[in-house]
Protein backbone atom coordinates (compact mmCIF):
# COMPACT_ATOMS: atom_id res chain seq x y z
CA UNK A 1 0.00 0.00 0.00
CA UNK A 2 3.10 2.66 1.11
CA UNK A 3 4.54 1.43 -2.39
CA UNK A 4 1.01 2.40 -4.43
CA UNK A 5 0.95 6.10 -2.30
CA UNK A 6 4.54 7.01 -2.89
CA UNK A 7 3.75 5.91 -6.96
CA UNK A 8 0.92 8.31 -6.92
CA UNK A 9 2.81 11.15 -5.43
CA UNK A 10 5.85 10.52 -7.83
CA UNK A 11 3.57 10.19 -10.45
CA UNK A 12 2.03 13.27 -9.87
CA UNK A 13 4.79 15.56 -9.10
CA UNK A 14 5.75 13.91 -12.87
CA UNK A 15 2.98 15.05 -14.05
CA UNK A 16 3.06 18.81 -13.07
CA UNK A 17 6.66 19.70 -13.72
CA UNK A 18 7.20 21.19 -16.88
CA UNK A 19 10.80 20.62 -16.48
CA UNK A 20 10.33 16.70 -17.04
CA UNK A 21 10.07 15.37 -20.83
CA UNK A 22 6.74 15.69 -22.59
CA UNK A 23 7.13 12.11 -23.49
CA UNK A 24 7.55 10.83 -19.69
CA UNK A 25 4.31 13.05 -18.54
CA UNK A 26 2.30 12.38 -20.81
CA UNK A 27 3.23 8.28 -19.85
CA UNK A 28 2.50 8.89 -16.30
CA UNK A 29 -0.67 10.84 -16.76
CA UNK A 30 -2.18 8.54 -19.64
CA UNK A 31 -1.31 5.78 -16.78
CA UNK A 32 -3.26 7.61 -13.82
CA UNK A 33 -6.43 8.24 -15.84
CA UNK A 34 -6.13 4.83 -17.52
CA UNK A 35 -5.49 3.76 -13.84
CA UNK A 36 -8.70 5.33 -12.86
CA UNK A 37 -10.54 5.38 -15.73
CA UNK A 38 -10.77 1.43 -15.50
CA UNK A 39 -11.47 1.94 -11.52
CA UNK A 40 -14.20 4.20 -11.99
CA UNK A 41 -15.42 1.58 -15.41
CA UNK A 42 -14.95 -1.18 -12.84
CA UNK A 43 -17.20 0.11 -10.13
CA UNK A 44 -20.08 1.65 -12.57
CA UNK A 45 -19.94 -2.16 -14.66
CA UNK A 46 -20.78 -3.53 -11.12
CA UNK A 47 -23.39 -1.05 -9.96
CA UNK A 48 -25.43 -1.11 -13.17
CA UNK A 49 -25.00 -5.19 -13.21
CA UNK A 50 -23.49 -6.03 -16.28
CA UNK A 51 -21.52 -9.63 -16.12
CA UNK A 52 -18.64 -10.06 -14.58
CA UNK A 53 -15.94 -10.42 -16.85
CA UNK A 54 -17.43 -6.32 -17.42
CA UNK A 55 -16.41 -5.53 -14.58
CA UNK A 56 -13.54 -8.16 -13.56
CA UNK A 57 -11.25 -6.89 -16.88
CA UNK A 58 -11.09 -3.07 -15.56
CA UNK A 59 -10.74 -4.06 -12.23
CA UNK A 60 -7.45 -6.35 -13.61
CA UNK A 61 -6.31 -3.80 -15.93
CA UNK A 62 -6.55 -1.22 -12.83
CA UNK A 63 -4.51 -3.66 -10.50
CA UNK A 64 -2.27 -3.89 -13.65
CA UNK A 65 -1.50 -0.68 -14.46
CA UNK A 66 -0.61 0.35 -10.89
CA UNK A 67 1.92 -2.69 -10.50
CA UNK A 68 3.39 -1.29 -13.93
CA UNK A 69 3.83 2.48 -12.94
CA UNK A 70 5.35 1.18 -10.14
CA UNK A 71 8.21 -0.50 -12.06
CA UNK A 72 7.83 2.28 -14.48
CA UNK A 73 8.99 4.63 -11.48
CA UNK A 74 11.55 2.29 -10.30
CA UNK A 75 13.50 1.75 -13.57
CA UNK A 76 12.56 5.21 -15.10
CA UNK A 77 12.18 3.33 -18.43
CA UNK A 78 9.84 5.43 -19.72
CA UNK A 79 9.86 4.37 -23.72
CA UNK A 80 9.38 0.41 -22.30
CA UNK A 81 6.95 1.39 -19.62
CA UNK A 82 5.30 3.14 -22.39
CA UNK A 83 4.83 0.33 -25.01
CA UNK A 84 4.09 -1.99 -22.68
CA UNK A 85 1.17 -0.08 -20.87
CA UNK A 86 -0.59 1.20 -24.38
CA UNK A 87 0.39 -2.42 -25.46
CA UNK A 88 -1.71 -4.19 -22.89
CA UNK A 89 -4.55 -1.92 -22.73
CA UNK A 90 -4.98 -0.67 -26.11
CA UNK A 91 -4.51 -4.13 -27.89
CA UNK A 92 -5.66 -6.61 -24.90
CA UNK A 93 -7.90 -4.87 -22.30
CA UNK A 94 -9.83 -3.00 -24.20
CA UNK A 95 -10.18 -5.42 -26.98
CA UNK A 96 -11.48 -8.07 -24.03
CA UNK A 97 -14.03 -5.45 -22.92
CA UNK A 98 -15.52 -4.70 -26.02
CA UNK A 99 -16.58 -7.85 -25.80
CA UNK A 100 -18.02 -7.45 -22.37
CA UNK A 101 -19.43 -4.77 -23.30
CA UNK A 102 -21.71 -5.11 -25.54
CA UNK A 103 -19.04 -3.74 -28.55
CA UNK A 104 -20.63 -0.76 -30.22
CA UNK A 105 -23.93 -1.08 -27.67
CA UNK A 106 -21.23 0.15 -25.03
CA UNK A 107 -19.29 3.08 -24.29
CA UNK A 108 -15.80 1.54 -25.55
CA UNK A 109 -15.29 3.17 -29.09
CA UNK A 110 -14.45 5.98 -26.98
CA UNK A 111 -11.36 4.23 -25.51
CA UNK A 112 -10.55 3.61 -28.90
CA UNK A 113 -9.80 7.56 -29.71
CA UNK A 114 -7.85 7.51 -26.04
CA UNK A 115 -5.40 4.95 -27.04
CA UNK A 116 -4.69 6.17 -30.35
CA UNK A 117 -3.97 9.59 -28.75
CA UNK A 118 -1.92 8.06 -25.70
CA UNK A 119 0.31 6.25 -28.84
CA UNK A 120 0.67 9.39 -30.88
CA UNK A 121 1.71 11.34 -27.27
CA UNK A 122 3.67 8.76 -25.42
CA UNK A 123 5.37 6.55 -27.85
CA UNK A 124 8.69 7.63 -30.17
CA UNK A 125 9.78 5.80 -33.44
CA UNK A 126 8.67 3.34 -35.41
CA UNK A 127 6.86 2.07 -32.00
CA UNK A 128 4.40 5.17 -32.62
CA UNK A 129 3.60 3.62 -36.30
CA UNK A 130 3.46 -0.37 -35.11
CA UNK A 131 1.20 0.41 -32.19
CA UNK A 132 -1.22 2.94 -34.24
CA UNK A 133 -1.23 0.50 -36.72
CA UNK A 134 -2.39 -2.57 -34.94
CA UNK A 135 -4.74 -0.60 -32.55
CA UNK A 136 -6.83 0.57 -36.06
CA UNK A 137 -6.09 -3.00 -37.61
CA UNK A 138 -7.78 -4.88 -33.65
CA UNK A 139 -10.55 -2.22 -33.56
CA UNK A 140 -11.19 -2.40 -37.26
CA UNK A 141 -11.75 -6.15 -36.63
CA UNK A 142 -13.95 -5.71 -33.82
CA UNK A 143 -16.53 -3.46 -35.55
CA UNK A 144 -16.73 -5.74 -38.42
CA UNK A 145 -16.76 -8.92 -35.39
CA UNK A 146 -19.84 -6.40 -33.88
CA UNK A 147 -21.35 -5.78 -37.32
CA UNK A 148 -21.57 -9.55 -38.46
CA UNK A 149 -20.97 -11.92 -35.17
CA UNK A 150 -22.96 -9.79 -33.08
CA UNK A 151 -23.68 -13.24 -31.04
CA UNK A 152 -19.72 -13.03 -29.40
CA UNK A 153 -20.35 -9.86 -27.74
CA UNK A 154 -22.28 -10.05 -24.31
CA UNK A 155 -25.50 -7.91 -24.66
CA UNK A 156 -26.85 -4.71 -22.82
CA UNK A 157 -30.40 -3.17 -22.12
CA UNK A 158 -30.70 0.04 -23.29
CA UNK A 159 -30.77 2.02 -20.38
CA UNK A 160 -27.60 0.47 -18.96
CA UNK A 161 -25.66 0.95 -22.80
CA UNK A 162 -26.80 4.81 -21.95
CA UNK A 163 -25.41 5.19 -18.78
CA UNK A 164 -22.21 2.76 -19.78
CA UNK A 165 -21.76 5.37 -22.98
CA UNK A 166 -22.05 8.15 -20.60
CA UNK A 167 -19.32 7.07 -18.16
CA UNK A 168 -17.38 6.46 -21.38
CA UNK A 169 -17.70 9.63 -22.82
CA UNK A 170 -17.17 11.41 -19.78
CA UNK A 171 -13.88 9.57 -18.98
CA UNK A 172 -12.36 9.64 -21.90
CA UNK A 173 -13.40 13.21 -22.88
CA UNK A 174 -11.47 13.98 -19.08
CA UNK A 175 -8.18 11.61 -20.34
CA UNK A 176 -8.51 13.49 -23.92
CA UNK A 177 -8.30 17.37 -22.05
CA UNK A 178 -6.05 16.80 -19.38
CA UNK A 179 -3.62 15.23 -22.58
CA UNK A 180 -4.28 18.18 -24.76
CA UNK A 181 -3.84 20.43 -20.87
CA UNK A 182 -0.34 18.70 -20.35
CA UNK A 183 0.72 19.25 -24.15
CA UNK A 184 -0.64 22.97 -24.60
CA UNK A 185 0.91 23.92 -21.30
CA UNK A 186 4.53 22.47 -22.28
CA UNK A 187 4.00 24.10 -25.35
CA UNK A 188 4.05 27.49 -23.82
CA UNK A 189 6.53 26.60 -21.40
CA UNK A 190 8.85 25.46 -23.89
CA UNK A 191 8.43 28.74 -25.75
CA UNK A 192 9.53 30.78 -23.10
CA UNK A 193 11.91 28.50 -21.94
CA UNK A 194 13.33 29.29 -26.16
CA UNK A 195 12.67 33.10 -25.78
CA UNK A 196 14.95 33.20 -22.72
CA UNK A 197 17.51 31.46 -23.97
CA UNK A 198 18.04 33.19 -27.17
CA UNK A 199 17.45 36.61 -25.34
CA UNK A 200 20.59 35.84 -23.36
CA UNK A 201 22.51 34.66 -26.18
CA UNK A 202 21.99 37.49 -27.94
CA UNK A 203 22.89 39.26 -25.03
CA UNK A 204 26.22 37.50 -24.47
CA UNK A 205 26.81 37.61 -28.59
CA UNK A 206 26.62 41.63 -28.44
CA UNK A 207 27.90 42.36 -24.98
CA UNK A 208 32.39 42.12 -23.91
CA UNK A 209 32.53 40.12 -20.70
CA UNK A 210 34.19 42.19 -18.64
CA UNK A 211 32.74 45.77 -18.89
CA UNK A 212 29.28 45.17 -19.82
CA UNK A 213 29.17 47.32 -22.77
CA UNK A 214 28.87 46.28 -26.52
CA UNK A 215 31.14 44.11 -28.39
CA UNK A 216 32.93 45.31 -31.45
CA UNK A 217 31.01 42.76 -33.44
CA UNK A 218 27.67 44.96 -32.62
CA UNK A 219 28.71 48.15 -32.99
CA UNK A 220 29.98 47.36 -36.45
CA UNK A 221 26.82 46.73 -37.65
CA UNK A 222 25.02 49.43 -35.66
CA UNK A 223 27.16 52.24 -37.15
CA UNK A 224 27.00 50.71 -40.63
CA UNK A 225 23.47 50.58 -40.10
CA UNK A 226 23.71 54.53 -38.53
CA UNK A 227 25.89 55.54 -41.54
CA UNK A 228 23.49 54.60 -44.31
CA UNK A 229 20.73 55.88 -42.55
CA UNK A 230 22.28 58.89 -41.78
CA UNK A 231 19.85 61.84 -43.42
CA UNK A 232 21.29 65.52 -44.99
CA UNK A 233 20.65 67.00 -42.02
CA UNK A 234 21.38 64.29 -39.20
CA UNK A 235 24.18 64.57 -36.84
CA UNK A 236 26.60 62.33 -36.15
CA UNK A 237 30.08 61.99 -34.03
CA UNK A 238 32.49 59.44 -33.23
CA UNK A 239 35.08 59.17 -30.50
CA UNK A 240 38.01 56.77 -30.37
CA UNK A 241 39.35 56.46 -26.75
CA UNK A 242 42.44 54.77 -25.51
CA UNK A 243 43.76 54.56 -22.27
CA UNK A 244 47.53 56.08 -21.64
CA UNK A 245 50.04 53.70 -20.12
CA UNK A 246 47.70 50.81 -19.74
CA UNK A 247 50.21 48.57 -19.91
CA UNK A 248 52.58 50.04 -17.12
CA UNK A 249 49.31 49.80 -15.04
CA UNK A 250 48.97 46.50 -15.62
CA UNK A 251 52.58 45.64 -15.11
CA UNK A 252 53.03 47.91 -12.13
CA UNK A 253 49.76 46.74 -10.49
CA UNK A 254 48.91 43.57 -11.94
CA UNK A 255 46.62 41.99 -14.27
CA UNK A 256 43.07 42.04 -11.77
CA UNK A 257 43.74 45.70 -11.34
CA UNK A 258 43.81 46.56 -15.19
CA UNK A 259 40.59 45.10 -14.97
CA UNK A 260 39.34 47.22 -12.25
CA UNK A 261 40.26 50.58 -14.42
CA UNK A 262 38.83 48.99 -17.33
CA UNK A 263 35.70 48.50 -15.36
CA UNK A 264 35.62 51.93 -14.21
CA UNK A 265 36.50 53.83 -17.43
CA UNK A 266 33.61 51.40 -19.48
CA UNK A 267 30.94 52.82 -16.32
CA UNK A 268 32.05 56.17 -17.11
CA UNK A 269 31.60 55.90 -20.28
CA UNK A 270 28.11 54.03 -19.85
CA UNK A 271 26.83 57.22 -17.59
CA UNK A 272 27.01 59.09 -21.23
CA UNK A 273 23.86 56.87 -22.62
CA UNK A 274 21.66 59.40 -20.52
CA UNK A 275 23.04 61.64 -23.96
CA UNK A 276 21.88 59.05 -26.35
CA UNK A 277 25.27 57.84 -26.79
CA UNK A 278 26.37 54.21 -27.97
CA UNK A 279 29.31 52.89 -25.83
CA UNK A 280 31.41 49.81 -27.16
CA UNK A 281 34.54 48.01 -26.26
CA UNK A 282 36.29 47.80 -29.28
CA UNK A 283 39.22 45.62 -28.40
CA UNK A 284 41.50 46.04 -25.25
CA UNK A 285 41.73 49.30 -23.55
CA UNK A 286 40.61 51.02 -26.78
CA UNK A 287 36.64 51.99 -26.61
CA UNK A 288 34.16 53.48 -29.19
CA UNK A 289 31.31 56.43 -28.04
CA UNK A 290 29.02 57.29 -31.07
CA UNK A 291 27.31 60.27 -30.42
CA UNK A 292 23.84 61.29 -32.54
CA UNK A 293 21.73 64.35 -32.58
CA UNK A 294 24.22 66.60 -31.38
CA UNK A 295 25.96 69.77 -33.08
CA UNK A 296 29.75 69.37 -33.10
CA UNK A 297 30.68 71.42 -29.78
CA UNK A 298 27.98 69.56 -27.75
CA UNK A 299 29.16 66.30 -28.88
CA UNK A 300 33.10 67.58 -28.17
CA UNK A 301 32.19 68.48 -24.95
CA UNK A 302 30.91 65.09 -24.36
CA UNK A 303 34.18 63.95 -24.67
CA UNK A 304 35.93 66.20 -23.20
CA UNK A 305 34.35 65.70 -20.41
CA UNK A 306 34.85 62.32 -19.98
CA UNK A 307 38.42 63.15 -20.51
CA UNK A 308 37.99 65.21 -17.47
CA UNK A 309 36.04 62.73 -15.31
CA UNK A 310 38.67 60.47 -16.24
CA UNK A 311 41.75 62.37 -14.94
CA UNK A 312 40.06 63.11 -11.80
CA UNK A 313 38.33 60.31 -10.39
CA UNK A 314 39.99 57.28 -11.90
CA UNK A 315 42.93 56.93 -9.46
CA UNK A 316 45.84 54.68 -9.49
CA UNK A 317 46.56 53.13 -5.76
CA UNK A 318 49.81 55.65 -5.72
CA UNK A 319 47.72 59.37 -6.04
CA UNK A 320 48.01 59.21 -9.58
CA UNK A 321 45.02 59.24 -11.64
CA UNK A 322 44.70 57.67 -15.22
CA UNK A 323 44.41 59.24 -18.36
CA UNK A 324 42.77 58.81 -22.02
CA UNK A 325 43.27 60.25 -24.95
CA UNK A 326 40.66 60.57 -27.71
CA UNK A 327 40.15 60.76 -31.56
CA UNK A 328 37.41 62.35 -32.53
CA UNK A 329 35.37 63.19 -36.11
CA UNK A 330 32.35 64.30 -37.44
CA UNK A 331 30.64 61.70 -39.71
CA UNK A 332 29.23 63.12 -43.08
CA UNK A 333 27.22 61.35 -45.47
CA UNK A 334 29.90 61.03 -48.01
CA UNK A 335 31.98 58.77 -45.50
CA UNK A 336 32.25 55.24 -45.40
CA UNK A 337 32.18 53.14 -42.53
CA UNK A 338 36.08 51.96 -43.40
CA UNK A 339 36.99 55.69 -43.64
CA UNK A 340 35.39 56.98 -40.72
CA UNK A 341 37.11 54.51 -38.84
CA UNK A 342 40.59 55.52 -40.24
CA UNK A 343 40.30 58.71 -40.03
CA UNK A 344 39.26 58.59 -36.00
CA UNK A 345 42.07 56.36 -35.25
CA UNK A 346 44.49 59.07 -37.19
CA UNK A 347 43.32 61.60 -34.73
CA UNK A 348 43.51 59.18 -31.88
CA UNK A 349 47.02 58.67 -32.86
CA UNK A 350 48.21 62.47 -33.49
CA UNK A 351 46.43 62.45 -29.77
CA UNK A 352 49.04 60.16 -28.21
CA UNK A 353 51.94 61.60 -30.31
CA UNK A 354 51.35 64.64 -29.22
CA UNK A 355 51.44 64.21 -25.57
CA UNK A 356 48.37 62.30 -24.43
CA UNK A 357 45.62 62.60 -22.32
CA UNK A 358 43.60 64.97 -24.93
CA UNK A 359 41.29 64.92 -27.68
CA UNK A 360 42.58 65.34 -31.35
CA UNK A 361 39.31 66.86 -33.33
P1 LIG B 1 49.56 54.02 -24.92
O1 LIG B 1 49.53 55.12 -23.93
O2 LIG B 1 50.40 54.32 -26.09
O3 LIG B 1 48.21 53.56 -25.31
O4 LIG B 1 50.25 52.79 -24.19
P2 LIG B 1 49.57 51.53 -23.58
O5 LIG B 1 50.53 50.94 -22.59
O6 LIG B 1 48.22 51.87 -23.07
O7 LIG B 1 49.34 50.67 -24.85
P3 LIG B 1 49.74 49.22 -25.23
O8 LIG B 1 49.00 48.94 -26.49
O9 LIG B 1 51.24 49.06 -25.26
O10 LIG B 1 49.18 48.34 -24.08
C1 LIG B 1 47.84 48.02 -23.97
C2 LIG B 1 47.75 47.03 -22.84
O11 LIG B 1 46.40 46.73 -22.56
C3 LIG B 1 48.43 45.74 -23.14
C4 LIG B 1 47.47 44.67 -22.70
O12 LIG B 1 48.06 43.72 -21.84
C5 LIG B 1 46.44 45.46 -21.95
N1 LIG B 1 45.14 44.84 -22.03
C6 LIG B 1 44.42 44.54 -23.13
N2 LIG B 1 43.27 43.95 -22.79
C7 LIG B 1 43.25 43.87 -21.44
C8 LIG B 1 42.32 43.35 -20.48
O13 LIG B 1 41.26 42.84 -20.81
N3 LIG B 1 42.64 43.46 -19.17
C9 LIG B 1 43.82 44.03 -18.77
N4 LIG B 1 44.07 44.10 -17.48
N5 LIG B 1 44.71 44.50 -19.65
C10 LIG B 1 44.44 44.44 -20.96
MG1 LIG C 1 45.81 50.53 -27.29
MG1 LIG D 1 46.77 52.59 -24.35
Amino acid sequence: MEGIISALKKIRSTIFSPKVTLQKRITYAMVLCAGFGELFGAIESYLIGLPAMAWLLPLISFFLLTGLSIWGIKTQKTNLFATICISITGLIIFPMMFFANAGLHGGMPFYLLVAVVCAALALRGKTRIIIFILILLVYSGLFVTYQYCPQFFTTMEHEDAFIDQLCSMIIASCVLFTFSYIVSKQNSHDRHTIQQLSMLYERQANTDELTGLYNRRYFNNFLKLAILTLGDTEKLHIAMFDIDDFKFVNDKYGHPFGDVILRKFASLLKATEKNGTTVCRYGGEEFLVLIPKKNRSEALKIVEDILEETRTTIEVKDGRFITVSAGFMTCTEDMTYDILLQEVDKKLYTAKSSGKNRVIS
